[in-house]
């Protein structure tokens, strides 16, 4: 059987490829509540849903945004909340040019017999959460698998039952209509070069995109969400046109060209190094068949939280940080950005955390 071709082929591949739209990305800002309830804690504001909703309409609201922005991703209590005025987050989106998307995945669990290797859960019922979140306006979704590098991790078994659950989780996605974001992260913890970040991710990206071929996923009609190559946090940094040569290098090695866009995470570089290493990818003269954006969380709102700090005075400020952000990023879509591109502080901050959960 070839792969899926069913009533959502024609939407599927015209929505994965809007999302590629050079100069447009991805807000990640689907934070369970557990992980906005950490950042919230960094600014000294209560995790409650009203403080949730003020947080995430600040930023759907921020005046000239949206421009820079082709899909945001949401929590599923934020897919149906509303702005204060009473209009519902999805149409502000909508209204702007902006796909809602959802995470669909319910966290990771460990692989038994493995040094604390994980596999992501949230198979059982995903079908009908997707048609839900479909008919509530969502057209993309979003899965996190996370991998790790050790002396002798990722194993075989995680990599598999990784790529394994990703294909199953894009091809449900695909039959209920939501554009899947495969999201393989390699965790950048740790003390490998660059070039043991690149062999594994090579790995990594070859074991999904063979998963997906075999569970008939439409390729035209997904995203790869992938980490950049990097050397691991504990190791020297280095520049961004070395990241720029190594990430691409892996992608031409193991992505087909049948995949509209690529949208990173950030994985805990600080605002600036993620859009220069962003920018340097689409500067570098080399043959990439696909459009290179961005799908951050920490790298775009870390400015804007701590601008806003959690006071109804400094929303102003706060959506100036996250505008200055979305029109750097923007920029570094096209290899346009100059840097330094930002208004606040905390854009050169590392927002490294450990083992970090989504
Ligand atoms: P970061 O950009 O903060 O890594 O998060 C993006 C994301 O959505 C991870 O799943």
């Amino acid at each position: 059987m070839s792969c899926y071709k069913g009533k959502y082929y024609d939407e599927l591949i015209a929505n994965a490829k809007y999302i590629g739209t050079p100069g447009k990305g991805i807000l990640a800002a689907d934070e369970s509540t557990g992980t906005i309830g950490k950042r919230f804690a960094s600014i000294n504001v209560e995790n409650v849903e009203s403080n949730r909703q003020v947080f995430r309409e600040l930023l759907f609201t921020a005046p000239g945004a949206l421009q820079y922005l082709s899909g945001v991703i949401l929590f599923e209590e934020t897919l149906y909340q509303k702005t204060a005025a009473g209009k519902p987050f999805v149409d502000v989106l909508k209204e702007g040019g902006v796909l809602p998307g959802i995470k669909v995945d319910k966290g990771t669990v460990d692989l038994a017999g493995t040094n604390g290797e994980t596999t992501t859960q949230g198979l059982d019922g995903l079908a009908q959460r997707c048609e839900k979140y479909y008919a509530a306006g969502a057209r993309f979704a979003k899965w996190r698998a996370v991998l790790k590098i050790g002396a002798t991790e990722p194993s075989q078994l995680s990599i598999n039952e990784n790529a394994n659950g990703l294909a199953r989780y894009a091809i449900i996605c695909q039959e209920n209509g939501l554009v899947p974001i495969v999201e393989p992260e390699i965790l950048v913890d740790g003390s490998h070069t660059i070039d043991q970040c690149a062999d594994i991710t090579e790995r990594v990206l070859a074991a999904c995109y063979k998963a997906l071929s075999d569970h008939h996923v439409c390729l035209e009609g997904t995203l790869l969400k992938p980490n950049m190559v990097t050397p691991g946090s504990d190791s020297a940094k280095v520049a961004p046109e070395v990241v720029a040569e190594y990430t691409v290098r892996a992608l031409q090695r193991t992505m087909p060209a049948a995949v509209p866009a690529v949208v990173f995470l950030s994985g805990g570089q600080s605002e600036e190094e993620a859009t220069l290493n962003l920018n340097a990818m689409n500067k570098l003269k080399a043959n990439k068949p696909w459009t290179l954006t961005f799908s951050f969380g920490r790298a775009l709102q870390q400015s804007t939280l701590k601008a806003w700090a959690g006071k109804e005075e400094n929303i102003p400020k706060a959506q100036a940080a996250l505008l200055a952000r979305c029109k750097a990023n923007s920029e570094a879509t096209l290899g346009t950005y100059l840097g330094g591109g930002s208004l606040s502080e905390g854009t050169s901050e590392s927002l490294h955390v450990k083992n970090y959960t989504y």
